[in-house]
């Protein structure tokens, strides 16, 4: 991509967001400190856009993941919004099953993400109009189908991906461009990154989310975030003028 479409690329996506502030408050974006994310973050941040950051510190996070929230104050003075699980419904996942019981089933590894991941993301979305992600439709074969915007029917709101066109290059890009903080572990071999336990460094010429639930096939691959009763829950793609 030359310059000139790259500009257009960023431009267009400043424009998603300034129209989820103007138009769809209160709203979130539900970051994972991912790069992607870091690209959002950077943009809503130096706008000063009302839309508030929060990610899901599952309590299984790596340290580099985590030394992200510090990166983001310093840069931009921001506290990121942190949802924890209900201890409670950790301490009994983990009584009965085992810590790491994930590896044993994606029934197992499901309900893990639903206690520490899915049950904290639908707090941190109730009482909203709209939640935005760092999600683009190259990273997988689970997100072929995504649209910038979308209705969620599973949380009742819309829901916004407006890097959903970029490509892992422009993501890149933007951050050496701008001196966007990021999580080291992208220099070590992790395009996408998640809980430490179930992401792993991946080789040259991977799938990019071949390193995430790597015992697992495919099809499976998504933390219950993006799908409800097995299926992706972007059912409706939303004309951009609404
Ligand atoms: S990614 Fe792994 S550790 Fe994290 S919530 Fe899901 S199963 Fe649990």
């Amino acid at each position: 991509m030359n310059e000139t479409d790259f500009a257009a690329l960023v431009a267009a996506t400043k424009e998603t967001l300034q129209r989820v502030a103007d138009q769809f408050a209160p709203a979130v974006f539900a970051s994972s400190l991912a790069a992607e994310d870091q690209v959002l973050t950077d943009m809503i941040l130096r706008s000063k856009l009302p839309i508030t950051i929060f990610t899901l510190e599952t309590g299984r996070l790596h340290a580099e993941t985590l030394a992200v929230l510090d990166r983001i104050k310093e840069t931009y003075g921001y506290d990121v919004e942190l949802y924890r699980p209900q201890p409670e419904a950790v301490e009994a996942y983990v009584k009965q099953n085992g810590l790491n019981a994930f590896y044993e089933s994606v029934d197992m590894r499901k309900e893990c993400c639903r206690i520490r991941k899915v049950e904290p993301l639908n707090r941190a979305l109730q009482g909203k109009r709209a939640w935005v992600t760092g999600q683009r439709r190259a990273q997988s074969s689970t997100r072929a189908e995504l649209h910038v915007q979308e209705q969620d029917e599973a949380h009742d709101m819309v829901k916004f991906n407006p890097l959903a066109d970029w490509s892992e290059e422009d993501v890149w890009h933007y951050i050496r461009s701008n001196n966007v903080p990021y999580n080291v572990l992208h220099d070590r071999g992790f395009p996408s990154i998640g809980c430490e336990p179930c992401t792993r460094a991946i080789q040259p010429g991977e799938d990019v989310r071949a390193g995430r639930w790597w015992w697992e096939n495919p099809e499976s691959k998504e933390c219950g975030l993006h799908v409800v009763d097995g299926k992706l829950i972007r059912i409706k793609p939303v004309s951009t003028t609404a």
